[in-house]
């Protein structure tokens, strides 16, 4: 079994003119990290599509998606919110991001490989229903989760978020969807500052403090994330995969190691394999240090394979 590689050019067209941690040289590593380890052989490589206004629709406001279309810049460059902006290619990248997710889902649901992962930017997760933020202009995984039940009428999708920052805009619009299980672990207290009290079920927000190493992580994601994962039976699987609380980053101060994110992702290969026909689809969030991220991406595609 392959893993599928969904990207496009486009996503590398984002804030090329700006100085910005959130940078195109991002993917850059992953990709050289992927051909070096010499696991581009197991893996099938396809460009995505960018994702139309109805999709996208579905997880924002249509009023927030026309004004981002209206905003776009055609020259230089303008701030959407403190931390993220937009430059002349930056709404194509958006486009095809979450596009990617959308094939990732199309090839789960009826592809010859269940498993994939989107080495995609702009991230999504901060991103709400109405209100850009952390680096994101939509919230990918949520059109991808929005796009498999409208399309493939599903009443169950997990979606694992291991990104070091809370993923607030997925939580905010998944918030009264119990279709959606949210597992989520995330430094706290951190930016953005949210998703300590959250008490509804269908969300099983892990915060933990700076320091938190991968042993104290997996214990926590086996007591936690596991047993409620068995219990709900997913009919697919979707990753916000950040790789910024890799101990090497210094965007956040988790202790996480290449073997953490191996290990998480057979954890959901596993899974998977018990209750949705292997499906799983992974979409790059955060991960800032060049180095540790393309090694991270490269542990956890091994873990898919
Ligand atoms: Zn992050």
């Amino acid at each position: 079994m392959s893993v599928t590689i969904f990207s496009h050019p486009s996503c590398m067209q984002h804030q090329v003119t700006e100085v910005h941690p959130e940078e195109p040289a991002r993917l850059s590593a992953i990709n050289d990290q992927i051909i070096r380890s010499g696991l581009e052989l197991a893996l099938t490589q396809r460009d995505g599509h960018p994702a139309s206004k109805e999709q996208l629709n579905r997880a924002h406001d249509a009023s927030y998606v026309d004004e981002i279309f209206a905003k776009a810049p055609t020259e230089g460059h303008i701030w959407l919110d403190p931390d993220t902006l937009m430059t002349e290619g930056s709404l194509q990248a958006a486009l095809y991001a979450a596009g990617c997710g959308i094939d990732a889902v199309n090839e789960a649901m009826q592809g010859a490989n269940p498993r994939s992962f989107c080495v995609v930017r702009p991230p999504g997760h901060h991103a709400t229903e109405k209100k850009a933020m952390g680096f994101c202009i939509f919230n990918n995984i949520a059109v991808a989760a929005h796009h498999a039940m409208a399309c493939y009428a599903l009443e169950r999708i997990a979606i694992i978020d291991f990104d070091v920052h809370h993923g607030n805009g997925t939580e905010s619009i998944f918030l009264n969807d119990q279709r959606v299980l949210l597992c989520s672990s995330f430094q706290h207290p951190f930016y953005p500052h949210t998703g300590a009290s959250t008490t509804q079920p269908h969300i099983i927000n892990c915060p933990m403090p700076a320091g938190t190493s991968g042993s104290e992580w997996q214990a926590e994601v086996k007591q936690r994330w596991l047993p409620a994962l068995h219990r709900f039976k997913p009919q697919l699987i979707l990753v916000s995969a950040g790789f910024d609380g890799h101990s090497e980053d210094d965007m956040g101060q988790f202790n996480l190691r290449e073997t953490d994110y191996f290990w998480i992702a057979e954890q959901l290969k596993g899974l998977a394999e018990q209750h949705c026909e292997g499906r799983v689809v992974g979409m790059l969030e955060g991960g800032y240090d060049h180095s540790s991220l393309g090694r991270s991406v490269v542990a956890f595609i091994k873990g898919l394979l």
